[in-house]
């Protein structure tokens, strides 16, 4: 369902970065080959540069006419004739007339004499020139999140600025008239929003820009302004006031915004009550930043002075897409993780992929009651074959503390009572 609509949304613009402020950006331009890689046939061990056929018989004495390190000037009058052999480190290239390179291990060295125990095939520890790519040839693709292994590779092809989506505007709106500001000292009967925090977090990991907006009362006025304030975004995430209750106004109050609900609960626990939707840009919106949003900006999670007037107006006929997500802690972060963060993503930029689940043995064993898909929040543990997962034990989808010595959640599927131990389960990681 979410899939479908990310499928629609683009990225709203580009900017050109430097390498070393990329990690984590979305690439938008194709990375390319500027030369062969590599670029001359590389050793890729220290030892004996020679021709396969030579070894043969063993053990074989060659002799040793010359020597080649990395980054050493080329030498055209260095050739390999048969019965030679050339001293060679791991990264210089391969002399003309070389097939192989035998590693340093397997010879002893007499003055200009190497004897040689072991054979070889040709094409044994060197790399063919443009092997790994050819000059022009795709290294990156648009779409992908640039992570370590995408930066050296970006290094490797000189490029020192890589073009990357801009980040989309992703406004934060926590509701409900018992929260406070975490900077302001709590009633008695109050608690400070957390949610605006770990999701914050979240959009910040997924490759967004959270803007938090100011705290809505459970109060159909003030919560409208700030929803209007939302939607000028480029995707607004509520979380609270979403359930049965007498005082949880969102939906009543995005219906005033002629939105349309794609789904209004879900059979998943904790979350259930997570709403999907859209709502039409208002004509004659300047898509500015407003007031309030800036206020969000004060608190340092947005920098938004660069293109404060460019936001909003990404979806498909002119939609901004709202997620009203339940105000529970660990029901707020997963519904992110599974229903927000692909609308961000595509928003972002990313191209599409699913969730990743890994499996991992159950330390001990867990009953529930069935009818609801449950993402526990647990443990994962042990090495490489050995990993085991266990829940920690929790207070419910409110206790966040049980939730921050969790590594991963087990998803629990909504047929099963009891799972035994030793069972493979399901685990999304965090
Ligand atoms: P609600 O979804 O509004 O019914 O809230 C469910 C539970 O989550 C209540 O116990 C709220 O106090 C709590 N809650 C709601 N919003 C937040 C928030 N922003 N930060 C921390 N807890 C919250
Ligand atoms: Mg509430």
């Amino acid at each position: 369902m979410v899939e479908e609509h990310a499928a629609r949304l683009r990225p709203k613009g580009k900017e050109l970065v430097e390498l070393l402020d990329s990690a984590g950006q979305v690439l938008a331009e194709p990375v390319l080959a500027d030369r062969n890689f590599p670029p001359f046939p590389r050793a890729t061990r220290d030892g004996y540069a020679v021709r396969s056929s030579d070894l043969a018989q063993l053990p074989a004495t060659l002799s040793v006419v010359g020597e080649v390190k990395a980054g050493a000037p080329a030498n055209a009058a260095l050739q390999l004739n048969p019965g030679q052999a050339i001293a060679i480190m791991t990264g210089a290239p391969a002399p003309p007339g070389a097939d192989a390179v035998v590693m340093i291990e397997y010879t002893s060295r007499n003055g200009d004499q190497v004897e040689i125990t072991k054979g070889i095939a040709a094409g044994e520890n060197i790399v063919p020139v443009g092997a790994e790519a050819k000059r022009a040839e795709r290294l990156l693709s648009p779409g992908m999140r640039l992570d370590a292994a995408a930066i050296a590779v970006a290094a490797s092809a000189g490029r020192s600025h890589l073009l990357v989506y801009s980040k989309p505007r992703v406004a934060v709106l926590a509701t409900g008239d018992e929260l406070v500001d975490i900077d302001v000292p709590p009633g008695p009967n109050q608690i400070r929003n957390s949610n605006s925090y770990s999701l914050a977090a979240q959009v910040q990991a997924a490759g967004g820009e959270p803007v938090l907006l100011p705290i809505a009362p459970d109060h159909p006025d003030r919560l409208r302004e700030l929803i209007a304030d939302g939607f000028e975004m480029d995707l607004l995430l509520l979380t609270g006031g979403v359930s049965v209750g007498k005082y949880d106004l969102v939906e009543q109050v995005l219906a005033e915004f002629q939105a349309e609900f794609f789904f209004t609960g879900a059979q998943i626990q904790p979350g259930r009550p997570v709403v999907f939707g859209r709502a039409p840009c208002r004509a004659g919106s300047s898509f500015g930043v407003s007031t309030r949003a800036r206020e969000g900006e004060e608190h340092g999670f947005s920098r938004a002075d660069k293109d404060a007037q460019t936001s909003g107006a990404l979806a498909p006929e002119g939609h901004t897409y709202f997620f009203g997500l339940p105000g529970n802690p660990v029901s707020t972060m997963v519904t992110f993780e599974l229903f927000a963060r692909p609308m961000l993503e595509a928003l972002a930029g990313l191209t599409p992929r699913k969730l990743v689940f890994l499996h991992a043995k159950l330390k001990s064993e867990i009953k529930t009651k069935p009818g609801l898909k449950r993402f526990l929040p647990a443990i994962l543990s042990g090495e490489f074959e050995h990993s085991e997962v266990e829940l920690v034990r929790w207070q419910g989808s409110g206790d966040m503390a049980a939730t921050a010595r969790a590594n991963c959640y087990i998803v629990i599927p909504s047929d099963r009572e009891r799972i035994e131990p030793g069972e493979w389960v399901p685990v999304l990681m965090r």
